[in-house]
């Protein structure tokens, strides 16, 4: 490679270490039973018991004895590898049943796998406009990259409606003719505020306006309504929903993602989009992993219960001990805004350091600039004495160094 070509690179690191925002990741090892503890690997190679207090395994699936013995079964059954593409050798009835099963959790006629929620949204999102070539999306400014991503590939009119905002999106829907397909592309729960989507407004307007819908759940699936279903499912609202897309990462604890919906569209996107198509299909053994997690899942609301008895317990600690709780947030989502990068990381260095507490730092382009944060995702497993644990080093830090920003 030439000098000049290095350079680039280079300098690209530089501004973003100048910012404050460079990224390093924590080298953690995830123990079997134990979660949410873990150990971090230190720079000089040796490791230490930590607190993990940023998973997104929110009811710690992937450490459930019952889901690690499916994925134990299905590799000594079939193997380390799907093999191939679903098309080529590499559809197992591990990925078949899974794939009946959700579209069961959300009330769909059918269920599409993909190697991860990204690509489910990218592949997805893309693939609708090539099947309808005068598609409008119309998509919520603070949708994940993912379907961001999907939608610009799409090469189809966009428009992008504020945040939540019902009246915005119907303005813009007034600028589509109205005889072109819609489709509005929205999630039940923003992962970085965690506040929810009004999904049953979005859906009386599409209804009125003759659009499809297109709903990510991958922060509700598992975690909200009686079956897990979601937030449209605790809504009342899932059968109006036209796609619900999810993951099995988080909920579920494994890997991978899924669009879900009428039978003849899952079909069409089964048959044309490339991120379906030209890729090996999941490993078997996480298919069967998370077949087993979404069957538990479905039967446990008290894991659901007190993953929000844990988070609000949280927040009414964090805020009794004056830390600034977004109030955005309604879910189990518990972000503290920072408001600057620098700041952030030195947090989450000290509660790391000196507490054994680890909540990664939340900076641009996962959050806007001046909205850093440290975004706390609790789970069935964080007890009282681990937060109380928690509450003491934040207010040890806060005093260290204070943040002023409006909470
Ligand atoms: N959608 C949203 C809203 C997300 O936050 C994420 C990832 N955190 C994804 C999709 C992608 O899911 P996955 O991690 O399974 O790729």
């Amino acid at each position: 490679m030439r000098d000049q070509d290095l350079q680039v690179f280079e300098s690209a690191v530089a501004g973003i270490r100048d910012e404050g925002r460079y990224r390093v990741f924590a080298d953690i090892m995830r123990e079997r039973g134990r979660f949410p503890h873990a150990r971090l690997r230190g720079e000089d190679g040796a490791y230490r018991d930590i607190v993990v207090w940023c998973s997104n395994d929110y009811l710690g699936q992937g450490q459930s004895p019952e889901v690690l013995d499916a994925a134990h079964a299905a590799l000594d059954q079939v193997g380390a590898g799907a093999g191939g593409t679903r098309n080529i050798a590499g559809t197992t009835s591990y990925h078949v049943d899974l794939e009946l099963e959700l579209a069961s959790l959300h009330g769909k006629e059918a269920a599409l796998l993909f190697t991860s929620g990204y690509v489910s949204n990218d592949a997805t999102l893309s693939t609708l406009a090539k099947l309808f070539p005068d598609l409008w999306i119309f998509s919520d400014a603070q949708n994940h990259a993912s379907m961001i991503e999907g939608i610009k590939r799409a090469k189809c009119e966009r428009r992008v409606f504020r945040h939540n905002d019902v009246q915005h999106l119907e303005a813009l829907m007034n600028e589509a003719p109205a005889h072109a397909p819609k489709l509005i592309a929205f999630e039940s729960v923003y992962s970085m505020d965690g506040d929810t989507a009004p999904i049953e407004q979005i859906c009386d307007l599409a209804e009125a306006y003759g659009a499809m819908t297109y709903l990510d759940e991958v922060h509700g699936v598992g975690l909200y309504g009686p079956t897990g279903g979601g937030v449209a499912e605790r809504d009342g609202v899932m059968h109006r929903v036209d796609f619900i897309e999810g993951t099995l990462a988080k909920a579920f604890g494994t890997m991978g993602g899924y669009v879900t919906g009428p039978s003849v569209a899952i079909d069409a996107i089964r048959s044309t989009a490339s991120g379906f198509i030209f890729t090996t299909s999941l490993a078997p053994s996480i298919a069967a992993a998370a077949l087993e997690s979404v069957r538990i899942v479905k039967e446990c609301p008290h894991l659901r219960d007190r993953l929000l008895e844990r988070s609000e317990r949280l927040k009414a600690l964090l805020r009794e001990a004056g830390i600034p709780v977004m109030v955005e947030s309604t879910t189990h989502i518990v972000p503290v805004l920072v408001g600057d990068a620098a700041r952030c990381k030195k947090i989450s260095d000290i509660l790391l350091n000196d507490h054994g507490i680890y909540v990664q730092p939340i900076n641009y382009p996962t959050v806007p600039r001046g909205t850093e944060r440290l975004r706390i995702t609790p789970s069935p497993f964080h007890d009282d004495e681990l937060m109380d644990r928690l509450i003491e080093a934040f207010k040890t830090v806060w005093a260290k160094c204070p943040v002023h920003v409006a909470g």
